[in-house]
């Protein structure tokens, strides 16, 4: 059977992946397989694809071109040095290089794919995809959309009928999909979206916050020097990443300008909560999106039984709190957001070539590990509340910081447990390091600690304790953090793991994050709503819509514990429910 490549031609990156001994796999080219979605010409005349062409981006504007994925469809003629291109035609070049690095990777020639394309793509955008691959020597086997093919990655084997929902925030677009995958066959139940939507709007964030600070502190103006600003960039877009896995991230760059002969350097230091308030509207922005998405396949949250994180962006830790607190429950990200949908269409691939049972090779870690802090469980004050710093089905290897603070002046110590389980109260789980770390005297109330967990393959934790003020530091190894015990204990541990996290079957694991959120529903309010359900198939149109949105607020306001407004808003429902009988 002839090879047929899994293609994801993104705005930002593309990916090309192949099933290798039934299981998908990125096809690498000495990189990590991420191929920037930029085509250019270099000073000698010839085509360049991918880092190369984003690094001249800068220095060659009219020589480069980002993000063409967004003019596929129009007729609308791109600039390239003296020549002028259509977009499939400058998609094509970048097709063209993913062809080759499946040829030299797999070592035979490559003439088919399957490409995707956002699930809102219109017939003339889909059909100039199809071109592309044309142009570029590729027979388009299917076009799949990206969040089939995200669903089918994750839920290739699944036999279950399941409602996915896809959270796929990249470099330049937002888009979140409800699908229903059935016995392998995945079909959109409703997409939308915001096509001008991503990482860069946050790198800018930062970029804005920096030029102000060097403007304000450093009295130096560097808005109209594109190359200072492109530095201001990269640094933006490094400080971000680091903030997903760390509370702090500290932004030099050195000779950024000159003041009365004098080089001007500049140091900033950026916390995760500085960043995420930065960055709060347009996270909120797309939050309301999932509503949309919700209403327009007329669904409650608690009807989707997984979500799954695609994009770059998805990395920010507070996308899946949000996410979390709207639905009870962790979305899934084991399965790399960059990869994910390249890797579904190489599924989708496999199964046009004949081969059934394929899937998604993953190394993640069965476990939380966290600490033990001051804190709250449901609502109440805990003095031993579970902090989880690597969660639960985290690909690996990983690293994970968090800030803590002390409580008051002069403390001399912290105590840092090192916990693993799934439950909020850090005694209920099992703790499996305890470390005493001193601190420097006289330090005051507040004073920040950040603890980071290194977390290996081979379940090696390694654990640091950083007193930021100082400096000083902390290092302890906890050699398998996976099984730190006899085989009898951890058979027992593994159980008690279980019946906490209310699981069925050690088997079952992929399936277990999946918990029902659990509510504090009163009974008449919760009867109430599982008639309202019960009709919801025999209301049609507004009504049903209008049923779903009641619903849905009268669980946030018991959720919040607004219960009198619960009250009032299921009043309006009766009312529809008596207008329908
Ligand atoms: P994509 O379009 O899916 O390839 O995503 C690219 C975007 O993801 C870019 O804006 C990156 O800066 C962003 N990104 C990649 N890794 C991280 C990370 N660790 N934290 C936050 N953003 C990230």
């Amino acid at each position: 059977m002839e090879p047929i490549v899994g293609i994801d031609l993104g705005t930002t990156n593309s990916e090309v992946a192949f099933i290798i001994d039934g299981n998908a796999e990125i096809l690498k080219d000495r990189d990590d397989g991420i191929l920037p979605s930029c085509v250019g010409i270099d000073d000698d005349g010839k085509i360049i694809v991918g880092a190369e062409a984003r690094n001249q981006a800068v220095i060659a504007p009219d020589s480069t071109v980002l993000s063409v994925k967004r003019l596929m469809g129009t007729d609308q003629k791109i600039h390239m040095k003296d020549s002028s291109y259509l977009p499939q035609e400058i998609s094509a070049f970048i097709l063209k290089e993913l062809k080759e690095r499946a040829e030299k990777a797999l070592g035979k020639p490559i003439s088919k794919a399957i490409i995707t394309a956002p699930a809102y793509f219109t017939d003339a955008q889909r059909h100039a995809t199809r071109e592309a691959g044309e142009i570029a020597g590729l027979n388009v086997v299917r076009i799949i959309n990206e969040p089939t093919a995200a669903a089918l990655a994750y839920e290739s084997a699944s036999s279950e009928t399941q409602r996915i929902l896809i959270y796929d925030l990249g470099g330049g677009t937002f888009d979140v999909s409800i699908v229903k995958i059935e016995e392998g066959v995945v079909e959109v139940l409703s997409s939308t979206g915001d096509n001008h939507l991503g990482g860069d709007d946050f790198d800018q964030k930062i970029v804005a916050r920096l030029a102000e600070y060097v403007e304000k502190e450093l009295k130096l103006s560097v808005t109209k020097q594109p190359l200072v600003m492109a530095r201001l960039k990269r640094a933006a877009e490094k400080a971000k990443m680091t903030l997903s896995g760390s509370p702090y991230s500290k932004i030099e760059e050195d000779h950024i300008g000159k003041k009365t002969w004098k080089d001007i350097h500049l140091s900033y230091e950026l916390s995760r909560l500085d960043f995420e308030e930065m960055i709060e509207d347009e996270l909120e922005r797309t939050m309301d999106s999932v509503s949309k998405a919700l209403r327009d396949a007329s669904l409650l949250p608690s009807a989707i039984n997984k979500i799954i994180l695609v994009g770059g962006s998805t990395r920010i830790p507070r996308i899946s709190e949000m996410l979390e607190e709207k639905f009870g429950r962790l979305p899934h990200s084991e399965i790399d957001p960059d990869l994910c949908v390249a890797l579904g269409a190489a599924i989708q691939a496999g199964r046009e070539m004949g081969l059934d049972s394929t899937s998604v090779l993953l190394d993640i870690t069965p476990y939380t590990f966290g600490t033990s802090a001051i804190g709250e469980v449901d609502g109440a004050p805990c003095m031993t509340r579970f902090v989880p710093l690597i969660r639960r089905n985290t690909k690996l290897p990983t690293a994970k910081s968090e800030a803590f603070y002390t409580l008051y002046d002069s403390q001399e110590a912290v105590e840092i447990k090192v916990c693993q389980g799934e439950k909020p109260d850090a005694l209920d789980n099992i703790r499996i390091g305890k470390y005493k770390f001193k601190l420097s005297p006289r330090s005051p109330e507040g004073s920040v600690i950040v603890l980071n967990f290194d977390l290996d393959l081979n379940g090696i934790l390694k654990i640091e304790a950083i007193e930021k003020a100082s400096g000083r530091k902390i290092n302890a190894v906890i050699e398998n953090a996976f099984s730190t015990f006899t085989d009898q204990e951890m058979f027992d541990s593994k159980k008690r793991i279980n019946a906490l996290w209310g699981e069925k079957a050690e088997s079952d694991e992929g399936a277990a994050a999946d918990e029902t959120p659990k509510e504090t529903m009163p009974p008449d309010l919760a009867e109430a709503l599982a008639k309202a359900e019960s009709q919801l198939d025999s209301a049609s149109g507004e009504d049903r819509d209008e049923m779903v949105n009641l619903m849905e607020d009268i669980r946030d306001a018991v959720a919040d514990s607004r219960v009198d407004d619960a009250r009032e808003l299921l009043k309006e429902l009766e009312e529809i429910l008596f207008y329908l009988g």
